[in-house]
């Protein structure tokens, strides 16, 4: 049977992966979540799991060292989604991506006066696009996490930023504003492997299929 890699983070997305995971017929061996191994066995002798940062996780199946892995669309979309065939939404890990402000800033007579903002986001790429979509004038600040800190301390106007509660925003006095996009997570496959090794990932992509319908 032919080996296929599968490349996964841990948190967020693992939490709800593992139960889809599972209906695929597919259990790791070791906890991802407490073991610090990074490549994992599994019940099924021909699929192992390899652990890697959420954003690493394209860049591994690009590259074909993963056959298949599961990403959110901000990371995909930040990526750029070379080499990679997206076949399925898989419905988890659900957010929205916002522009948000602190709260008193009149976000939107800022953009009426075309005022040049200050954005700060681990997302420059996707933050780079909406902002010319639109029209407005920014200066986009590269920041790998706390987003929300930026604006308290005079590094930005203005964050981008995945929401899902609110209640980190809330607790630091900030406001989304604006939605630039529906997150979820997607299976993600590696083109070369799709056409190689069939035999071994279609039966997994059925699967996950199937459990996502249910
Ligand atoms: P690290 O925490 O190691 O810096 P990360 O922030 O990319 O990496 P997570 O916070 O686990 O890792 O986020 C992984 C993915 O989970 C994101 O790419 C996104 O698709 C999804 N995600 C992030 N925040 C939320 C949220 N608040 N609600 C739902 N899904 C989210
Ligand atoms: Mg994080």
């Amino acid at each position: 049977m032919t080996d296929i890699t599968i490349a996964l983070s841990k948190g967020r997305i693992f939490e709800d992966t593992a139960p889809l995971l599972k209906a695929a017929g597919i259990v790791a061996l070791d906890d991802p979540e407490s073991s610090r191994k990074l490549i994992l066995s599994t019940n099924r002798a021909n699929v192992r799991l390899i652990i890697v940062r959420a954003s690493d996780v394209p860049t591994y199946v690009q590259y074909g060292a993963a056959d298949l892995g599961i990403a959110g669309k901000d990371v995909l979309q930040e990526h750029g989604g070379a080499g990679l065939y997206q076949p399925l939404d898989l419905n988890i890990a659900r957010c929205r991506m916002m522009v948000a402000v602190p709260n008193g800033f009149d976000y939107d007579s800022a953009v009426r006066q075309g005022a040049r903002l200050r954005i700060a986001t681990k997302y420059v790429q996707t933050a780079r696009e909406h902002f010319a979509t639109k029209g407005v004038h920014v200066d986009l600040i590269k920041l790998y996490g706390s987003m929300e800190l930026a604006p308290l301390v005079g590094l930005a106007d203005a964050i981008v930023d995945l929401v899902s509660s609110g209640n980190t925003l809330k607790a630091n006095n900030l406001v989304a504003v604006e939605e630039i996009m529906q997150i979820s997570s997607r299976l993600i496959v590696n083109q070369a492997a799709l056409k190689l090794k069939r035999d071994a990932i279609q039966p997994v992509l059925d699967a996950f299929s199937a459990a996502v319908k249910q």
